[in-house]
């Protein structure tokens, strides 16, 4: 069961969660689905916290031939945007609630971004959103279920 990570910024009360990325995000392209790689980042388009897109070298080369535009933000469509360093709970003090650091900073007010995986566990089941984008990652659809 996914654990949503909450970042926080020291200097600022910039603050999201991975929770924001979860749910179905594909691209439809010729009619198909296909899925679409994302990370959790800060925009600094619409200053938050949220799911960016991820091209990867297989997907730029195939399938995104046509692709005009670099990754963006899925929120706002900015991009200018930094990726959030994959980083794992303190082996030695799992969920205390103690962050740890990203080694990310934000760079509007320079302050650190930490994660927080003390955050509850909680079950989505269904609820989560399906969200299609099309070639060049602009949301076609969002329902929610
Ligand atoms: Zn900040
Ligand atoms: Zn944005």
């Amino acid at each position: 069961m996914p654990i949503p990570i909450k970042y926080t910024c020291t200097k600022c009360d910039l603050s999201g969660s991975t929770f924001s990325s979860w749910g179905g995000f594909n691209y439809k392209i010729n009619g198909k689905l296909i899925p679409l790689s994302r990370s959790t980042g800060i925009c600094y388009g619409c200053n938050s916290i949220v799911p960016v897109e991820i091209l990867s070298d297989e997907q730029r080369n195939e399938l995104f031939r046509k692709r005009k535009s670099p990754a963006h933000c899925l929120s706002c469509g900015s991009h200018n945007f930094d990726v959030i360093p994959h980083v794992e709970p303190d082996p030695e003090r799992p969920r205390t609630g103690t962050p740890v650091r990203t080694g990310l900073i934000h760079k509007t007010c320079g302050g650190r971004i930490y994660a927080d995986f003390s955050g509850p566990n909680f079950f989505m089941g269904d609820n989560l959103p399906e969200r299609i984008f099309d070639i060049e990652g602009i949301e076609i659809t969002r329902k929610e279920k």
